[in-house]
């Protein structure tokens, strides 16, 4: 699809403000053309953008949450309307296969599905005569202006695993989205405009470093979530909590995929290449390591890649039947292509060179698949999170070994193992040190209706995303003890007890 060369602002109290002094290219990685300018926003954006947000919340707080879901029910139905553009939109600026950028913006509505809920997720606690005449409630009531900083991976679905939830429980919320893929952010916010959330409700401030600093530290600012790199989520989480912010930091990861001698090889073979090499390997949930148990599994499975990466199809990501696009950008190829130079030096074992694909010699940002074998524990590509289509494969003698390797990695977000045996699936379930764990599911992303979320320095903070965890990030609790007397008693200096 041909998307002409376009600006991108910031959407702040109802209205689209146009772009306006320092602008970033917005690249087409298909071809490596320019084709848009988005914004960076600064202090003055985020104080406009919060301070809309902090003039609209009583009025929103203050609708009933059936009012609040009602708007969710219309959002929804008109991204549905939408999806084929929105996704256009994603592959266009993201460069994921059109298949792919589709099913993120589906997986986000499922989000979007679980707020419009809010009226059942909302409901209280209720202790009736806790005492003499005295009766004890719990409310979940909303936080204020919440803020959410996404990247570039999932422009659609990461900025919806925050602000359906958000919204629903009665917050305002400004999204803040990678400006190396930032037109979702405004479309969803025209989409909720058309769907009757009032002006203020949503905002998007686009922009990097800037513009986030002065949303966390801004005075109305209540809560950030924040989904990114580990670097950046660690020092998002300890400037937020220095602002005495409610603060969720999901960073990086480096995905295990334990391949035991019982695996079922086809469908094994299967799940791993597409969860390695899907969306390039650009995805927090994708497997760059694939842990042989036994030296024969090991043989056997990189035999079985390499025959299957032969086939695969690596091309723009809105042409027919592709499964894998480019890069995000051309920085972002450089520096995976620099890691396949690292492993070589390093001493691993390079099976397939992405380099050297016919795709990495076009225009785009294109990198073909990548396998290393003979990978170890101490090599810096098996220690950092690349975040490309390199797979890298680590030889161990058994089960224990392979919960120690993950257990030492500084990363624990997803972690799956392929095998026939209940028993020892059950084992790994309940040893191995990863927030989302898959039993011969290769990509364990759980549904809108649970929570989201890694282990170590995967996640900074307490909560996960969506689902229950993310009502409980979005409200603080209220306790009230509520005294209704049928008698003129009055109440005595001792403390009321339960048996008083
Ligand atoms: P990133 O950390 O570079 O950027 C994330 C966000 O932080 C962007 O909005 C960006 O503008 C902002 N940012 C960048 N530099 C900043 C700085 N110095 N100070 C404050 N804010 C800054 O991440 P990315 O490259 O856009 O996304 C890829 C990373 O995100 C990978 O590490 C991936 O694993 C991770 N990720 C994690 C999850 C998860 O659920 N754990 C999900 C998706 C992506």
């Amino acid at each position: 699809m041909q998307l002409a060369m376009r600006s991108v602002g910031h959407f702040i109290g109802g209205e689209e403000i146009a772009a306006s002094g320092e602008t970033q290219a917005i690249w087409n990685p298909a071809t490596g053309e320019q084709q848009g300018a988005v914004a960076l926003g600064g202090a003055a954006e985020a104080d406009a953008a919060v301070t809309a947000a902090a003039r609209a919340f009583d009025a929103w707080a203050l609708r009933s949450p059936s009012q609040r879901a009602n708007v969710l029910f219309r959002f929804r139905e008109l991204m549905h309307a939408n999806l084929d553009r929105l996704a256009a939109l994603v592959t266009a600026e993201h460069g994921k296969t059109r298949d792919d950028a589709r099913a993120e913006v589906l997986r986000g509505l499922d989000v979007v599905d679980f707020a419009c809920g809010i009226p059942q997720l909302l409901k209280g606690e209720f202790n009736a005569g806790v005492s003499r005449e005295i009766d004890a409630y719990a409310l979940r009531q909303p936080l204020g202006v919440c803020v959410g900083i996404t990247p570039f991976n999932f422009p659609a679905m990461v900025p919806m695993w925050m602000f359906p939830v958000a919204l629903a429980c009665g917050n305002t919320f400004v999204l803040k989205p990678s400006e190396r893929d930032p037109s979702l952010g405004i479309e969803m916010a025209k989409l909720l405009r058309e769907a009757g959330l009032p002006s203020g409700v949503f905002n998007v401030v686009n922009g990097g470093a800037a513009a986030v600093d002065a949303l966390i530290a801004h005075c109305e600012t209540a809560a950030v979530s924040f989904v990114g790199s580990t670097p950046i989520a660690r020092r998002v989480f300890e400037t937020a909590n220095a602002h005495r912010k409610r603060v969720q930091a999901l960073g990086g990861a480096k995905n295990h995929l334990v391949v035991m001698p019982d695996a079922e090889m086809d469908a094994t073979v299967e799940a791993l290449v597409g969860a390695a090499y899907g969306s390039a390997g650009e995805r927090c949930m994708a497997i760059s390591v694939a842990v042989a148990v036994g030296d024969a599994t090991a043989d056997e499975l990189v035999a079985r890649i390499v025959a299957r990466l032969e086939t695969l199809r690596v091309d723009a990501g809105d042409v027919p039947d592709v499964e894998m696009g480019p890069l995000v950008t051309r920085e972002h190829r450089d520096r995976v292509a620099s890691y396949i130079a690292l492993g070589e030096q390093e001493g691993a074992s390079l099976v397939v060179d992405g380099r050297e694909h016919a795709a990495a010699q076009r225009a785009g940002f294109f990198l073909g698949p990548t396998l290393f074998d003979r990978v170890t524990s101490s090599m810096r590509i098996y220690r950092e999170e690349i975040f490309g289509p390199v797979l890298c494969v680590v030889r161990v003698p058994s089960l224990d070994a392979a919960l120690e390797l993950i257990a030492d990695h500084e990363y624990g977000n997803g972690a799956a193992i392929f095998t026939r045996d209940g028993a020892h699936a059950r084992y790994f379930e309940r040893r191995v040190t990863a927030g989302m764990v898959g039993i011969n599911v290769a990509i364990p992303v759980p549904m809108a209706f649970n929570s989201f979320g890694g282990w170590k320095s995967s996640l900074f903070g307490d909560h996960h995303v969506h689902g229950p965890e993310g009502v409980r990030f979005y409200t603080r609790l209220k306790s009230v003890t509520a005294r209704w007397s049928e008698s003129p008693d009055r109440q005595g200096f001792s403390m009321p007890t339960s048996g008083s």
